[in-house]
């Protein structure tokens, strides 16, 4: 199984209010499920039971985010996710993301574009885009950096997390956060400083998780999306449009999509996550499965269903 990563209370940040609003009036929504291990780049993690106890999710009664308590702290990421490993696990292929369905309308706009992809990764969505456009990254890890540098040359890219890099204000003419929004520290001065970096006209457009999605409804506790350490933060469409508005853009379309990754063995994993509802009553019974996965020497993660629990959000500045 190779090493196994301890990781202390330290190593993790304990919000003091919700990372929208700053509100600290929320509901309690329940600990999130845990399982025997969490898979890093750096090797398997292992939380122990006061870190468990603490890996509350609440939801905002202001602004209606859902968030955990207790998440890594940037430095805890990095160590575990810089790593050469994640160059092919993340690369954004466009036949499974849908390019066309969902980007192609941006294909046609003329003149000077400048494009900004906020996790770039290794590049792979800049380097769909046509030629002539001006490419902007950012990524946190160097290695995928890197990478992205070499497959773009003439692309500009920035080292760090988006929350820390400077971004120029009323600049870019598209911006792309795939599955980014989840992992925000501060969804607040985030989406602000990325609201103020469009030109008037410009288009955000950006994927997460659905909250409100039927498949997270019918797992509760046991969605795999809330129970992932890089997962901080969840979205419902009426959550993403208020933050989205109250930053200037107008929301033109939310729609339901399916995440890109896993979509091998697609009926494997859908009836394994029958099976682990059943077995678990939705995640509040996980016992007898964890025992289960410690015996095969299997991490006991509730399994990724493949179904529409993601949303498609594109939204425009209008000034
Ligand atoms: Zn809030």
């Amino acid at each position: 199984m190779g090493n196994l990563i301890q990781l202390s209370l330290s190593d993790f940040l304990q919000r003091q209010g919700c990372p929208y609003c700053n509100s600290q009036d929320n509901r309690l929504l329940y600990p999130v499920v845990s399982k025997n291990f969490y898979s890093t780049p750096q090797g398997k993690i292992v939380l122990n039971k006061t870190i468990q106890h603490k890996r509350q999710l609440v939801k905002c009664l202001a602004c209606g985010l859902i968030y955990h308590q207790l998440i890594p702290r940037k430095e805890t990421m990095k160590k575990l996710y810089q790593n050469s490993s994640v160059l092919e696990k993340w690369d954004w292929d466009p036949l499974t993301r849908g390019f066309q369905s969902k980007f192609g309308f941006m294909l046609n706009i003329n003149g000077k574009v400048q494009t900004l992809d906020i996790g770039c990764h290794t590049g792979g969505f800049l380097s769909l885009l046509p030629k002539k456009w001006e490419k902007h990254g950012i990524d946190f890890n160097a290695v995928s950096l890197n990478e992205a540098q070499k497959r773009i040359p003439e692309g500009i890219f920035q080292l760090g997390n988006v929350e820390d890099v400077d971004l120029s204000p009323n600049y870019f003419n598209i911006i792309t956060m795939w599955d980014i929004a989840e992992h925000l520290y501060n969804v607040q001065s985030t989406f602000r400083k990325v609201c103020t970096s469009m030109a008037p006209g410009g288009y955000l457009i950006l994927e997460t998780g659905n909250w409100e999605s039927l498949s997270a409804r019918i797992f509760g506790r046991s969605w795999y999306y809330t129970n992932l350490l890089e997962h901080f933060v969840f979205f419902e469409p009426s959550t993403i449009q208020l933050i989205l508005e109250e930053n200037g853009l107008v929301v033109q379309q939310i729609r339901p999509t399916i995440h890109h990754r896993n979509k091998d063995k697609t009926w494997h994993r859908r009836l394994k996550s029958l099976l682990y509802i059943i077995a678990s009553a939705r995640g509040t019974v996980i016992s007898p499965w964890l025992k289960t996965a410690e015996f095969f020497k299997k991490s006991g993660s509730p399994p990724n269903p493949v179904m529409y629990d993601h949303m498609f959000v594109v939204a425009k500045k209008v000034i």
